[in-house]
């Protein structure tokens, strides 16, 4: 093996096989360095030992596959290469045999500057043997096998469940299979197995897991695929901790098999809080938390602000960043497109000088030091205004400021819009200004490089604005809180009212977050019949549809379900993540483009007449 050769193989025989790396040609001496998966060691041919070897190194040429047999030789001690770790020795090749020649590649595996990537991918076999992408993969192999020795050594099955299937709802579309033997039927690629998982354990294997591919046809972005795969698992009787203890636990053993330790419990938060401080369901801890500072101004400074002042103001502190200049302001101003609903201040000097009391106030509060950046997100008095119309005027009299004010637990849809508002601007700012703060750099501590937090206790449901109607926020499979039974009762009626009791249902779900990345979601699920019928009824399902989609599994839930939860965590994005990787194709061997496509293989494409008919089906030109 190239990469394995050592000061101490001095002095003996040796068979190297690979690809040519590099040839360089000095005349009476060639080194030819040798690469295959473990590295690459230089061979040197010598004219003026053996004429003939020397001849036939003459022709070899990148990527020719060669085997070389000679004897191992440390080097002179001028010609050491420390940046090798074959660098100390040499094989002086006494015969040299081509197994294969190679066509002029399009790249070259050695090749510092990267090449395109629609060339990479439609020559993925090239571009898979640089270092790198060999890293990654290998990298991969060692997270997957720590993952299931971990899950395997406490007790979990690895249970397989089939593609070919019919929809499992994850919020996607499916990828169909059309049926030859019944033309017009089809199968559905799994979204996830979620369903064959609960079967599972009906089925009484209380423990299943399965790194296992998912199908979802969706719009895709830099961190999905159409194809990806999951660490999916399943355990009947469990709490939510258990849940966790279980993925904390594979976690810890897939960074270790990375070389990072990691430390557990991770830290939990719910999800309001998540958007109280955060803005958004997966927080970056690596940054300062927002500070709701509504209470530091007065109302009618709000209003001569042209805020909302019933509504928060989110304070975001960004470390180090230094005063923005005037353009600086502009391109941030430009890039956010911020909502007409919400506010940005970001010039904290100016508001300084209005409301030096309150911006005091704001610093301390923020815990802001002297060269830290402050911008403040509230509310726009514009909406306030259109809105609340009705309200007697004047608008801010302190009753009606008093009477407009959240004071519930649950966050209102307004104070959610400028929480998620002051969200996406702090992960802008963040992002913009990576170099000044320095937050998202690796420092070789495991502590503050992976960030992990568990986000629990998510809404049940979700309002869509486009369709004017309550949507389910997970799977509807997804058990809400006992406590919340009730409001769920009370709420069907109204699911098609934003101010529907449905809001405060909470459902027993978490996520596992790292650095901002939603790494996995899973939940404890529904085990009762009765209840599965209410959530589909309270999706707006009618029995008849919820029979016809889910009818096997209603139907399993009658035979005494044992109570389960689980929850699944992308593997592609852990690796992506382990390997500091840009992008999820960097990590999957085969992955497909930003528009689905497989470039080396070239997919999808049209099948023949002959085969559509076989299935009975017609494109339509
Ligand atoms: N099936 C879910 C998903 O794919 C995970 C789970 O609830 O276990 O996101």
């Amino acid at each position: 093996m190239c990469g394995a050769l050592r000061a101490s193989d001095a002095g003996k025989k040796a068979v190297l096989m690979g690809w040519v790396n590099r040839r360089r040609d000095l005349g009476t001496i060639i080194f030819v360095d040798l690469r295959d998966r473990t590295g690459v060691a230089q061979v040197v041919l010598n004219r003026e030992l053996n004429a003939a070897v020397h001849d036939r190194a003459s022709v070899l040429r990148n990527e020719y596959v060669v085997a070389a047999i000679g004897t191992v030789k440390l080097r002179a001690a001028d010609t050491v290469n420390k940046n090798l770790a074959t660098g100390e020795v040499e094989l002086v090749a006494d015969e040299i045999r081509i197994l294969n020649e190679s066509k002029l590649p399009p790249f070259l595996p050695s090749d510092t500057a990267l090449t395109n990537e629609e060339t990479r991918l439609k020559y993925r076999y090239i571009d898979l043997r640089r270092d790198v992408m060999q890293f990654n993969i290998e990298l991969r192999h060692k997270v997957a096998k720590a993952i299931r020795d971990y899950l395997s050594e406490q007790g979990f099955f690895e249970i397989e469940t089939p593609f070919m299937t019919r929809s499992t709802p994850e919020g996607a579309r499916d990828y169909l299979v059309p049926s030859r033997v019944q033309p017009g039927t089809f199968y559905a690629l799994p979204q996830s197995p979620q369903l064959f998982k609960q079967i599972l354990m009906i089925s009484g294997f209380d423990k299943y897991f399965q790194i296992v591919r998912c199908f979802r046809d969706e719009d895709l972005r830099a961190d999905r695929q159409p194809e990806f795969t999951q660490i999916d698992l399943e355990m009947s009787y469990p709490q939510p901790e258990r849940v966790w203890e279980v993925v904390e636990g594979f976690l810890t053993a897939a960074f270790k098999a990375a070389g990072s330790e990691i430390k557990t419990p991770f830290p939990r938060m719910d999800y309001d809080e998540a958007i109280r401080l955060y803005g958004i369901d997966k927080p970056d801890l690596r940054l300062p938390a927002m500070t709701n500072v509504q209470s530091l101004f007065k109302e009618f400074d709000l209003i001569e602000l042209n805020t909302d002042p019933a509504l928060p103001v989110a304070a975001i502190r960004i470390p180090n960043v230094g005063e923005l200049s005037r353009k600086e302001k502009d391109d941030i101003s430009a890039s956010l497109q911020l909502k007409s609903k919400v506010k940005l201040f970001h010039d904290f000097k100016r508001l300084q000088k209005m409301f030096p009391e309150s911006c005091d106030k704001i610093r301390i509060a923020t815990d802001a030091g002297e060269k830290d950046l402050i911008v403040l997100i509230a509310g726009s008095g514009e909406r306030w205004r259109v809105e609340d119309r009705q309200i007697a005027p004047p608008f801010y009299s302190k009753a009606n400021i008093e009477a407009r004010r959240n004071k519930g637990r649950v966050l209102s849809q307004a104070e959610i819009e400028v929480f998620q508002a002051a969200g996406q601007v702090r992960l802008e700012l963040a992002r913009r200004f990576a170099e000044r703060h320095c937050a998202f750099k690796k420092t070789s501590d495991p502590a503050k490089d992976f960030r992990f937090l568990w986000v629990t206790n998510f809404p049940m449901f979700e309002w869509d604005e486009g369709e004017k109607t309550w949507m389910a926020a997970h799977h509807p499979f997804t058990s809400p809180h006992e406590e919340d039974m009730p409001k769920l009762e009370a709420g069907v009626e109204s699911l098609h009212d934003p101010q529907s009791e449905l809001s405060a249902v909470r459902a027993l779900a978490y996520d596992v977050v790292l650095n901002g990345t939603e790494l996995g979601s899973g939940s404890i699920r529904i085990h009762r019949q009765d209840v599965q019928s209410r959530i589909f009824r309270a999706l707006g399902m009618t029995d008849e549809e919820a029979r016809a989609r889910f009818g096997f599994f209603l139907e399993a839930l009658e035979y005494g379900t044992p109570p389960h939860g689980g929850i699944a965590l992308g593997l592609d994005r852990i690796v992506m993540i382990l390997a500091g990787a840009e992008s999820l194709r960097e990590v999957i061997p085969f992955p497909k483009t930003a528009r689905a496509v497989d470039l080396m293989v070239d997919a999808p494409t049209p099948v023949s007449e002959a085969q559509l008919r076989e299935l009975g089906i017609q494109v339509k030109k």
